[in-house]
């Protein structure tokens, strides 16, 4: 099949020829129709499955021109990251249509989104507190929204973005389509469905000739950290063929210290993408990576999610994540669209468990290479692998003491301990007369 046997439209069928795309994908294919009839669609996939076309296929498909020119469509999104990926999406597909897509995020001045925005928009992609923000600024009328997609909603609520989402749910109108795509359908995923959708039609990719079958994942058993940076050293002179590696680590301050270490020795082909960030550097360092000036990325799982780079050739984990879901993820930036892939994961004494559950997740042995002969083995640890000895409080806990048992040099320190508070005029004639009534009331629920 393909997709001129797909009910589109001329102007879509150019644009996806103009991209060279020509046969849909499991969850393209299976997503049009439902999301043609106007029911609510709950799609379980991955980035990588080519889920966003999947969902703005049919929107474009269905969008009409208003001449208000204010958003109809609105598509949530957890980074600033996939906010320009699928703004750009959109566009490409929309390039024969007369539609305007703008993408709002936090970290950047909400007057110039909102004057932006006010210019008119039909699509609007953007983070949940950004969107929640132009809500009660008054330039999104959240009321004219006609269809709603929200992506990546189970990486959303794990960011905590749960009440914004809910919120946002309660301004829009009754009167809408739902459209949510989930990597996994955990149960907070499902309280949200139940509470806010409409009896939704599932759709889920084709588990076989997942992501998965095109990457050759294998380990090295890898003794400390010292020992991981000399085996990558080593990896990144003796195979040429690793051209484009995304690295991921667990925690930003890792990331900072292994682009520390291994940007002393490759400066201008190393970048790191961490949420401490800011938005420039974090832009930079994509574009960089995506155009080849670097040939390695460091980044943390939170800030890869979603991130379509083309053309990875290697993911090196340098640790293990402690959800195996994000060891999936991590992989899954290789061996994108029918390429091949190689996933390497380093595997030290303190990933054991994780590698444990990793691979009853998958169901598959990941195959562990014998260390390079050249390697040299350090055995100086760092301080998080140094064995901590734990010295049990022998005291156990002290009984409390009752105010008038203390002692008059007890008291007196409890006196010192107290915060002096400055209590302001404003507050002293609030506790007097109440809540001053002001001109613009906030809506209900802004802090
Ligand atoms: P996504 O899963 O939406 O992040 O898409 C992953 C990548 O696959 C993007 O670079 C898309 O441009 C690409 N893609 C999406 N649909 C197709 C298709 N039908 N054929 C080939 N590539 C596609």
């Amino acid at each position: 099949m393909t997709f001129k046997d797909i009910n589109l439209n001329n102007p879509l069928w150019k644009a996806l020829d103009d991209s060279e795309i020509t046969h849909p994908t499991t969850i393209q294919h299976k997503a049009f129709s439902v999301i043609m009839s106007g029911r609510d669609v709950t799609g379980i996939a991955q980035t990588g499955t080519g889920k966003t076309l999947a969902y703005l296929l049919p929107i474009l498909k269905m969008w009409s021109f208003n001449k208000s020119r204010h958003a109809t469509v609105l598509i949530m999104v957890p980074t600033r990251e996939l906010v320009v990926q699928v703004v750009e999406a959109a566009e490409r597909l929309g390039k024969y249509m007369n539609v305007v897509v703008k993408g709002v995020y936090g970290g950047t001045n909400l007057k110039t989104q909102a004057y932006e925005l006010a210019d008119g928009c039909d699509i609007l992609v953007g983070t949940p507190g950004r969107l929640l923000d132009l809500g009660y600024h008054g330039t999104l009328n959240l009321k004219l929204i006609k269809k709603l997609v929200i992506d990546e909603v189970d990486e959303m609520l794990a960011l905590g973005f749960r009440s914004q989402i809910e919120h946002l749910l309660d301004l829009l109108s009754e009167k809408r389509q739902n459209l949510m795509f989930s990597a996994t359908m955990s149960e907070d995923v499902e309280v949200l469905i139940a509470e806010h959708f409409n009896d939704p039609e599932k759709i889920e990719a084709a588990p076989s000739g997942s992501p998965l079958s095109n990457i050759n994942q294998v380990l090295y058993k890898v003794p400390n950290f010292n020992t991981k940076i000399n085996l990558l050293h080593l990896l990144l002179e003796s195979k040429p063929e690793m051209t484009k590696i995304l690295m991921f680590c667990s925690t930003k301050a890792l990331a900072d210290e292994l682009y520390v270490t291994i940007a002393t020795k490759y400066p201008e082909i190393t970048g790191v993408i961490h949420s401490n960030k800011d938005q420039n550097y974090r832009f930079n360092s994509v574009n960089r990576f995506q155009d080849g000036t670097f040939r390695m990325l460091i980044a943390t799982d939170v800030i890869a999610r979603g991130l379509d780079i083309q053309d990875v050739s290697h993911v090196i984990n340098f640790d293990l994540p402690d959800e195996p879901q994000n060891y999936i993820h991590r992989i899954g930036r290789t061996g994108r669209a029918d390429r091949k892939g190689e996933a390497i994961s380093l595997v030290g004494d303190l990933d054991l468990d994780w590698l444990e559950e990793i691979e009853a997740f998958m169901q598959f042995k990941i195959p562990t290479l014998d260390l390079p002969q050249e390697l040299e083995i350090s055995d100086i640890l760092t301080s998080s692998e140094i064995p901590q000895i734990k010295m049990k409080n022998s005291l156990g806990k002290l009984p409390k003491i009752k105010d008038e048992e203390k002692s008059a040099f007890q008291q007196k320190i409890a006196k010192n301990m107290r915060v002096n508070t400055k209590v302001s005029h404003k507050d002293k004639m609030h506790a007097k007369y109440g809540k001053p009534k002001t001109r613009g009331q906030k809506p209900k629920g802004k802090k």
